[in-house]
């Protein structure tokens, strides 16, 4: 366990924390902890020996608040590779350099409904949303198409070192090479959408697609992944360092997508039960955004049928029984027996 006091950020120091019981939270997180880390089922992926040889028990949760407050237990430095995760953040990056029109002309905003690297596209030979495979390459090729790969790379991980508030993310050169190699579906995904023109004109598409897999290959850990999932947040602001990294309409965007269309084809279920933006990768991590309150990130590498990680959702099931943290749990006569993070103490029995 690891409990870290607020950084130098914009609302460190105010007087009201915004989770004023932080001792009843962090205990509520450890005994959801326990109880998640009873789930055995699931299997850790498989299509690259970089992930298969990962120690299956591993587990971590961690939260960060937009005040900057953090809570780590578990596994919670073990670095793991970002995979899915790495989409929310280029396509951030995609609507800065592009705008909503200039991405969305290329890419859709609907869950596909079928597994995120499906070959198929919508009904104008478009991806479906920016997290699933085919649309994260779209995303891939619109961030400065001009510049060299070397270039994009550093952007993207500069990107996530400032959301991260500082902490630069590693890089797992096997895991990108093992990607490179086992890359059959993501080059058909990719022919497929330039033959449909769903790529601008002029892509290299063996480039864009080595740049997808470096970013699927980047590297971070449960403590840090938490503290960029409370940058987006704080509407783009990192709550350790105050530096805005993007812009509130950009967060809303993503924020949006990540809600409907995060957790593979489980994202309808995800929305219905707990109903936060997030985002899944097969390394096994699901970061939350709790918006104006907090970022999380569950990691454990054993995935359900879904590709989801079964501890980590487990936890954010019980996460969202306990706290009044589903949107709709303020709704007038909706259930009081939930904690309400917001309040000074938790309401009584
Ligand atoms: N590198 C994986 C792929 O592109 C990402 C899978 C994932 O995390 O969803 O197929």
């Amino acid at each position: 366990m690891s409990e870290e006091s607020p950084g130098p950020g914009p609302n460190a120091g105010t007087p009201e924390p915004v989770v004023p019981d932080w001792e009843g939270f962090t205990r509520e997180l450890e005994r959801i902890f326990e109880q998640a880390s009873c789930e055995r089922g699931g299997e850790v992926a498989t299509y690259i020996p970089q992930l298969a040889q990962v120690e299956p028990e591993q587990f971590a949760v961690a939260a960060c608040t937009v005040d900057g407050r953090r809570f780590a237990l578990g596994d919670a430095a073990e670095p793991f590779c970002l995979q899915s995760c790495c989409k929310p953040v280029n396509y951030c990056l995609a609507l800065e350099e592009h705008g909503v029109e200039g991405v969305h002309g290329f890419v859709g905003r609907e869950p596909s409904g079928r597994s995120f690297n499906e070959l198929s596209l919508n009904e104008e030979g478009r991806a479906h949303n920016p997290l699933v495979n085919a649309g994260a390459i779209t995303c891939c090729a619109l961030l400065q198409s001009d510049q060299p790969v070397s270039e994009r790379f550093d952007r993207v991980a500069r990107t996530w070192e400032r959301l991260s508030g500082g902490r630069r993310p590693g890089f797992s050169n096997a895991t990108y090479q093992s990607e490179k190699r086992t890359a059959d579906r993501n080059f058909a995904l990719g022919y497929m959408l330039r033959e449909s023109g769903a790529l601008p004109k002029g892509t290299d598409l063996v480039e864009v697609l080595e740049f997808y897999f470096q970013c699927c290959s980047l590297e971070s850990d449960a403590e840090t992944l938490a503290t960029a999932a409370a940058a987006l947040a704080g509407g783009g602001v990192s709550p350790i360092t105050g530096e805005r990294v993007f812009e509130p309409s950009t967060v809303q965007a993503c924020l949006s997508l990540m809600t409907s269309c995060g957790l593979y084809d489980y994202s309808g279920e995800w929305a219905f039960r707990v109903g936060l933006p997030a985002k899944s990768g097969v390394a096994g991590a699901i970061f939350v955004v709790v918006p104006n309150v907090m970022g999380l990130c569950a990691w454990s590498p054993r995935l359900d049928q879904h590709g989801n990680s079964v501890r980590a959702l487990a936890f954010y099931e019980e996460l969202v029984r306990t706290f009044a943290l589903h949107p709709f749990d303020d709704l007038a006569g909706a259930r009081r027996d939930k904690i309400d993070l917001r309040r000074p103490r938790p309401l009584g029995p």
